[in-house]
């Protein structure tokens, strides 16, 4: 539960496009009737969104979503191969192979009906009240469900060398509390379709219509009432407001209705303090358990086992989840197809079995040290920008290089894969499997409280195109999904890989040195280390993008929040500079001709652009907004270069146009 940034929201995946000649900027996608000052997004990608429709099974198309679905077709040759139970596998061969069998067996699921489920659902049909909640939610846990609340573990952020037990707020099937709460038309037909969508799915169940309707309502009741008792996503940015150590003691007194000792104890964690990410949730907590029935409560509890498993029971239960999940919150408008489903299941259940066939297939050694090598130069530019700093004083100067110069790096994949050994995969099994995967990876994570921690370990599998920054850790990292096209071009245009990839590490080192990231020092221990000044300047200068995003429009009247995205914004920002900085050192150094029509310069900017171009439907654009740290695509795009004198010179701009701000924010 370990609290990082990272450059996208949902981690995709990629393949290696050797294959491919390996240039730089995508020509074809560049719209010559667009002017580059007045909207320099759709110069860069106007062709491509043009002629780039979003598929019906997707929310989103982007120009990197093409390697996405490449590498799934390539994971499912892995997967279709590892299926074959006739051929001698490996030990991780058969686990993958086997629950991808298990996951395509659409035949096999519609015969067995709930039946999977069954078991749970009796279990909690059986509770007889409620001082019984607490074995049943450590239970459901291990299955895999959520309920109510979150328990895991994570760095203290105060002494990041120790891992210890965090609990934070949860129980939502909506994707934020804000869908329960807003008034707005959008937001109430939502929940109408939530409402009929719960009924639906007891009715699948074989509950009769009367009852799943009022079941729906009940559902609806509490998880209402746990997102008013919800912190916004705001306020859970905040390192300090989530860092509330509590006695279990405490913990106790803060909601006695529920038997916190006995649940930690199923959970075979032993602990006399743990850390509350919101106390005030864990407080209102105890009202929504007080304050409702037993039966309304083992009805949520039941509704949070239907919809976890519901991708692994029927045709029909599935596709019901799909309608709402997808179609009615996404706009997606076609189930993708099923192998699709499954290549992501096992991705996630058994990400380093497969991760590593992955690497095998498709990751070579120099997109790692190209890789390494750009991480180094752009280390060094950030220590020359920080130096140069006019608003910023020698001591948290001083400090800032320090910090700097601790940060580790990966790249690639993780040293040491990760050991499924206990981890039984039965074919044919695909509930028990997942509920297996689901207890395993619990274990895994509650294990490692009281215990030293594993710089080592990685939150992404390695075929995933994303990379992060984790403050607790002071580290940066690069699955070897996103060391591909349109991000990285072995042997490609220098100025293009510096405008992608060299963005994109320019990115995760300064969110080291975002809004949040500021906070921790070198060690990852949250602590202040700078001078009053200088944290005054730097939040008038934060404050410059709060109001600069917050004026872009995501879809109708819905608009950006400044305050969500500015850590992602500010990384975005000084990530672009520090890319920017590298490039000009190289050229120094030897000049690059240029390509075509365009300069080196404004070749960096155009393989920036490109790198978010994407079509995106209303409703996933909504969600984002609402949902998202990161900015779409085209603020991403937009809102970093109106800011930069750098690109404005490239491609001859003049103030009064609209790519030149005529308030042009800064941090680093
Ligand atoms: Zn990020």
């Amino acid at each position: 539960m370990s609290c990082s940034s990272r450059l996208l929201a949902l981690p995709v995946m990629a393949f290696s496009l050797l294959a491919q000649a390996p240039t730089g900027i995508d020509l074809g996608a560049i719209d010559r009737a667009a002017s580059p000052c007045n909207d320099f997004y759709q110069y860069a990608c106007g062709t491509w969104m043009k002629n780039n429709p979003i598929p019906a099974d997707q929310s989103t198309w982007g120009r990197f979503a093409e390697l996405i679905e490449r590498n799934r077709e390539t994971l499912r040759n892995v997967l279709e191969k590892a299926a074959n139970d006739k051929a001698e596998r490996s030990a991780p061969e058969q686990k993958i192979g086997d629950e991808y069998a298990s996951c395509m067996s659409t035949k096999d699921l519609d015969a067995k009906g709930i039946s999977p489920i069954q078991p749970s659902l009796d279990r909690i049909a059986k509770l007889s009240d409620k001082n019984a909640l607490a074995a049943e939610v450590a239970r459901e846990n291990a299955e895999g469900m959520r309920p109510l609340f979150r328990l895991g573990s994570g760095q203290d952020a105060k002494d990041a060398t120790k891992t210890i037990a965090q609990l934070a707020q949860g129980g939502l099937t909506l994707p934020d509390r804000d869908y329960y709460l807003k008034t707005d038309a959008k937001s109430v037909e939502i929940r109408a379709k939530y409402v009929a969508h719960i009924q639906k799915m007891f009715e699948l169940a074989g509950h009769e219509p009367t009852r799943a309707a009022a079941e729906a309502q009940s559902v609806m009741a509490l998880e209402t009432a746990l997102a008013k008792v919800s912190a916004d996503r705001v306020t859970l940015r905040d390192p300090q407001k989530r860092y509330n150590p509590t006695t279990v003691t405490a913990l106790a007194a803060m909601a006695p209705v529920f038997d916190w000792k006995t649940f930690l104890n199923e959970e075979g964690v032993t602990v006399d303090s743990l850390n509350v990410s919101v106390p005030d949730f864990v407080r209102g907590l105890n009202g929504v358990i007080a304050g409702t029935a037993l039966p309304d409560i083992k009805t949520y509890l039941a509704w949070h086992v239907m919809k976890t498993s519901a991708p692994l029971l029927t045709t029909g239960i599935a596709k019901e989840n799909f309608d709402f999940s997808e179609r009615t919150l996404l706009g997606v408008q076609e189930q993708p197809p099923r192998w699709k489903t499954c290549v992501q299941l096992v991705d996630r259940q058994l990400g380093e079995a497969l991760g590593q066939k992955y690497v095998e297939q498709a990751f070579g050694k120099a997109g790692k040290e190209r890789t390494l090598q750009m991480v180094a130069e752009i280390e060094a530019q950030m220590a020359k920008d920080i130096q140069s700093l006019t608003w910023m004083s020698e001591a948290t100067k001083k400090q800032s290089l320090a910090k700097l110069a601790s940060v580790a790096n990966k790249i690639g994949f993780p040293e040491t894969w990760r050991d499924y050994s206990a981890l039984n995969v039965v074919r044919g099994d695909l509930v028990g499997n997942s509920e297996r995967a689901s207890g395993f990876e619990l274990r895994r994570e509650l294990n490692k409280i009281g215990k030293p921690v594993d710089k080592a370990e990685w939150s992404m599998t390695p075929p995933t195109v994303n990379a992060y920054y984790s403050p607790a850790m002071n580290n940066i990292n690069f699955p070897a999904g996103i060391l591909q096209p349109p991000f990285y071009f072995r042997d490609g245009d220098e100025a293009a890989n510096y405008g992608a990839i060299g963005a994109v590490v320019g990115h995760e080192l300064t969110h080291g040195f975002d809004d949040s990231g500021r906070q921790y020092d070198g060690e990852g221990n949250l602590r202040d280390w700078w001078t009053a000044d200088d944290a005054k300047s730097f939040k008038e200068r934060a404050d410059c993008l709060v109001n600069e995003y917050g004026g872009f429009v995501a879809s109708g009247d819905v608009k950006l929040n400044g305050r969500l995205t500015l850590g992602e914004n500010g990384a975005d920002n000084g990530g672009v500079r520090l890319a920017y900085m590298a490039l000009m050192d190289s050229l120094a150094k030897h000049t690059l001709s240029n390509m075509g029509d365009y300069t080196p310069e404004q070749r960096f900017f155009l393989a920036y652009g490109q790198v978010w171009c994407q079509n995106i439907r209303d409703q996933a654009a909504r969600q984002r907004a609402l949902t998202d740290p990161h900015s779409l695509g085209r603020y991403r795009v937009n809102g970093v270069l109106q800011n930069m004198p750098e690109f404005q010179k490239a491609f001859g701009c003049q103030a009064g146009q609209p790519m030149v701000s005529a308030n042009s924010c800064r941090i680093w």
